[in-house]
């Protein structure tokens, strides 16, 4: 199942830690940058840069070249039109002379924005469009003044069709969503994205039953790096790949690549950047998957890197990879944390409430580490993940493992912002349950995701001759549904304290407060009025905090209660809490090993998609309120060499002073080889 990449989850507004600093003066981490519609932009730091050495520090400076050279891929995939979108909408904004403070400017200053953040004209976690408040009468003004500073050097870029962009942003009806999900319509002809192009669902569904094998045991990723379209009739896919579709970019991907290969830091890891540039140039999923299992099992570099098609949520069949690339580097001394827990999978594995049948008999290759994000690119940025376990593929991950990396300084970021917010005291249930939250939240949240990204993706096995594909479009959820109730399990487990990870039994009740009071409400607050639970993750939290909510009401192990008016979760047994998690984490791995499509359907359908109206206008008034921005993201530093007489590079620089839309600017002015 496809899935790998943690959410940016809403525990980055709740979390107020005992344990983290408080917002350092000297300390740009988590400083807000910018604030715009429902998001707020945010700055991280790199620690540890400074230590690295200076070839360590050429590597990753070639490696960010490489991930910023592909964000023209990924803004294109996200919708056909997006490249021109944004080439338009800058031109207006960098050529406007007018009042700043004029309502038209503003609208379409924040509009502008939210599109940079969508990387195209979708909402990066909704895919619903976006819809502009400037007038179009405004925006016509714009193109007029555009078209007469021609003199002045600006004018309109080159290749952008003014008439397709005006109806694209005004008429709402018209190629409104990016991702449809919605069951039992034509996937592929409702969702706006551009990774099929005058195809039904049902002809991709059959162009890909007939080349597929459904006996290759190690079959490659279908569709992973194609754009799917008809030709003459006939359905055929176009490669992304040098010579292919997006050709000007990979090739500035590849050229970067090739810069960063002498800096690699073992033979192994120069093979795998060899068979990445292999990829590039040929297309062939072949040769992605030797690239990965290169990648997967070369774990000892300090510095590492993914950058190519990876995650599939862009797709309404989970089949094209979106582009994205985060370069990083181990942070060991956080590192420390994930070795016991991944020193320790058998152990897990071995224990886990699973039926014995579905569990892995040699747990392989589960490697984990902390590590700081460099650089956020393509589907990573501006929102991005706190880990990554790769790669996707089922039998490479059986057959050699898995990659599994929390990016601390991202979290760390999450931390700083959140401190005195006012969301614990307008949301949780009483002060102790808050004290308890600000001593072991942080803590038990990063165990959480620990346990999830190293042991909850890696555990279980499927049953011989089930297709990996089998819970089709439920499988993300499923597949996030499993990882986290193998967390939360083990995150009440004594075997925690006794490897030291934890040194309280009660810590683990401040992350099982935390993730029912999301699950049954307050992630509510992202989703819109009359609106479905839709978005993978957050199915995943509503089925396990619904479902246990349920099973446990005959012992009124968790309820929620009214106080003051309010709705409040309250949790009155957390050992059975513990027990319905291990029930419920039986059933999903069965249903994953055994490819239980019906079974896995009626668990979301039943607990996952419906909201009630009432509790979530409630979480929506409450939230607003406390005007914080659910979303967030980032911008990136910038590196920058320092070169000697000679030309030789000397150090790289590395600061936090860009603000967002500058970033934007230059990213569109440096990094766009599609829209020359
Ligand atoms: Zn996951």
């Amino acid at each position: 199942m496809k899935k790998s990449i943690i959410a940016a989850a809403l525990s980055a507004a709740i979390t107020t830690s005992a344990m983290a600093n408080a917002l350092d003066p000297n300390n740009p981490s988590g400083t807000v940058v910018d604030r715009f519609a429902d998001i707020e932009v945010l700055r991280y730091t790199v620690p540890g840069f400074e230590n690295l050495t200076l070839d360590q520090k050429k590597f990753v400076y070639y490696l960010t070249e490489a991930a910023l050279a592909g964000r023209d891929i990924l803004w294109d995939q996200n919708g056909k039109y997006n490249l021109e979108l944004r080439q338009l909408l800058e031109a207006i904004y960098q050529n406007y002379s007018g009042d700043r403070s004029d309502r038209d400017f503003l609208a379409f200053e924040k509009y502008l924005k939210q599109v940079e953040f969508g990387n195209g004209i979708y909402h990066h976690y909704s895919t619903d469009k976006f819809t502009p408040s400037f007038t179009p009468a405004w925006f016509d003004s714009q193109i007029d003044a555009l078209k007469e500073s021609k003199s002045g050097g600006n004018g309109l870029p080159a290749k952008v069709r003014i008439d397709q962009l005006r109806r694209l942003i005004f008429d709402a009806g018209y190629l409104p969503k990016r991702v449809n999900q919605a069951e039992g319509q034509d996937l592929i002809a409702t969702s706006a994205n551009n990774m099929y192009e005058g195809v039904t669902q049902k002809e991709v569904e059959d162009y890909f039953a007939a080349i597929k094998n459904p006996d290759d045991p190690t079959p490659v990723s279908y569709g992973l790096n194609t754009r799917v379209t008809k030709i003459n009739g006939k359905v055929v896919e176009q490669p992304y790949k040098i010579g292919g579709l997006y050709s000007p970019a990979i090739e500035r991907i590849v050229e970067n690549l090739n810069k960063a290969l002498p800096y690699a830091e073992t033979a192994k890891q120069a093979e795998s950047i060899k068979a990445l540039i292999a990829f590039y140039t040929t297309g062939d999923l072949r040769t992605f998957d030797e690239y990965s299992i290169l990648w997967t099992e070369d774990t000892t570099p300090v510095v590492d890197f993914i950058n190519g098609f990876i995650e599939s949520y862009g797709d309404p069949l989970g089949m094209t990879g979106s582009w994205e690339s985060i370069v990083n580097f181990k942070n060991r001394k956080a590192s420390a944390r994930t070795e016991t827990i991944s020193d320790n999978a058998q152990w897990f594995e071995d224990h886990s409430p699973v039926n014995p049948r579905f569990r892995k008999p040699e747990v392989k290759g589960v490697t984990a580490k902390v590590i700081n994000a460099a650089i956020l690119a393509g589907d990573a940025y501006p929102s991005t993940p706190i880990g990554i376990n790769l790669p996707n593929a089922n039998w490479i991950r059986a057959a050699h493992g898995s990659k599994s990396v929390s990016i601390e300084n991202i979290t760390q970021a999450y931390d700083d912002a959140s401190h005195g917010n006012g969301f614990n005291e307008e949301f949780v249930i009483d002060a102790p349950t808050r004290k308890l939250l600000d001593k072991y939240l942080f803590i038990t949240d990063n165990l959480h995701t620990d346990l999830h990204e190293c042991l909850g993706h890696a555990s279980g096995r499927l049953m011989p001759g089930v297709d990996p594909d089998a819970l089709k479009a439920h499988g993300s959820t499923l597949e996030e549904t499993r990882a986290d109730l193998f967390a939360l399990y083990y995150l009440a487990d004594p075997r925690l304290l006794e490897l030291g990870l934890l040194d309280n039994p009660d810590a683990y009740k401040a992350e099982y407060y935390k993730y029912m009071l999301n699950g049954l409400m307050t992630q509510l607050m992202r989703i819109e009025p009359g609106k479905d639970v839709e978005e993978a993750h957050m199915r995943n939290r509503k089925l396990i905090a619904e479902w246990v909510l349920e099973k446990g009401a005959p012992e009124k192990v968790v309820e929620l209660v009214k106080q003051n008016g309010k709705t409040f979760v309250k949790i009155n047994d957390y050992r059975r809490m513990r027990e319905l998690f291990g029930e419920l984490l039986a059933e999903i791995q069965r249903i994953k090993s055994e490819g239980d499509y019906a079974a896995g359907a009626a668990l979301v359908e039943k607990y996952a998609v419906k909201v009630d109206p009432a509790l979530h206008r409630e979480v929506l008034d409450r939230y607003a309120k406390l005007n914080i921005a659910p979303y967030k993201g980032f911008v990136n530093p910038v590196y920058t060499p320092v070169t000697d007489a000679a030309g030789n590079i000397t150090d790289i620089n590395v600061t936090y002073t860009e603000d967002y839309l500058p970033q934007m600017f230059r990213y569109s002015r440096d990094y766009s080889p599609l829209t020359r």
